[in-house]
């Protein structure tokens, strides 16, 4: 197969002290991202999250301290999302760019019926996940336009709504002071089973301890993959 994979990256619960190394990263090998950032972590990271903005990249909402939302009710829910919505006003505002779209993923993936693969597989029928993708819709969020998964897939539930990730290769395992091998890392990345009609949704995250591989495993990756703009994806 010649086709390149279609990925688009997705980088969670920064930002961090390394946030700054990982912009750097990404706009030498001209990487887009939605940076899923914790409502609290903004505050800490205040310049960081200014600098995300500022360089173009999309802020998306993380909730506030990244509960699972299984185990809060719609309120707190909403709460959750609208305090970090105040933050991340206030960024663009520092910013002084422009938020290009609303985009909101629950943390852990917890749509309210657990994060689990058999939780997840029998969110449909719990209706707590239904009340909460209303909410998140009526706040004015949209998920990913452009994946197309089969009816079985995680993301199929509340498409239009959040954005779930189709790859997770568990980055945060990945330590800076007890490093593997690249191909050890990228062995959770299955290049072989990429489907070219598909765009997939890459997980990882903005972890100060895992910066140098990070910043390895994106290299690897930009030479493997073809990387999606954001801009792109929604006009
Ligand atoms: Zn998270």
């Amino acid at each position: 197969m010649n086709q390149r994979p279609k990925v688009f990256l997705t980088i969670d619960d920064g930002p961090s002290a390394g946030s700054m190394e990982l912009l750097n990263t990404l706009q030498s090998l001209s990487i887009d991202a939605i940076f899923f950032c914790v409502g609290a972590s903004l505050q800490r990271h205040f310049d960081e999250a200014v600098e995300i903005a500022k360089r173009g990249f999309l802020i998306g909402n993380h909730s506030w301290d990244h509960p699972h939302f299984s185990k809060i009710n719609i309120a707190e829910a909403r709460e959750q999302i609208l305090q970090t919505e105040a933050m991340i006003q206030k960024v663009y505002e520092a910013a002084g760019t422009v938020r290009l779209y609303k985009a909101f993923r629950f943390p852990y993936g917890d749509r309210g019926a657990g994060n689990s693969s058999f939780q997840k597989c029998f969110e449909w029928a719990v209706p707590h996940t239904y009340a909460l993708a209303k909410m998140v819709r009526a706040l004015g969020f949209t998920g990913p336009q452009f994946i197309s998964p089969p009816p079985n897939h995680p993301s199929f539930l509340d498409r239009g709504v959040d954005w779930f990730w189709s790859i997770d290769p568990k980055d945060w395992q990945w330590l800076d002071e007890n490093p593997i091998s690249i191909d050890e890392a990228m062995r959770s990345i299955p290049f072989q089973n990429f489907d070219p009609r598909r765009t997939e949704i890459l997980l990882l995250h903005d972890q100060h301890r895992s910066k140098t591989m990070r910043a390895q495993a994106l290299v690897h990756l930009a030479s493997h993959v073809d990387f999606l703009k954001f801009a792109h994806l929604v006009t």
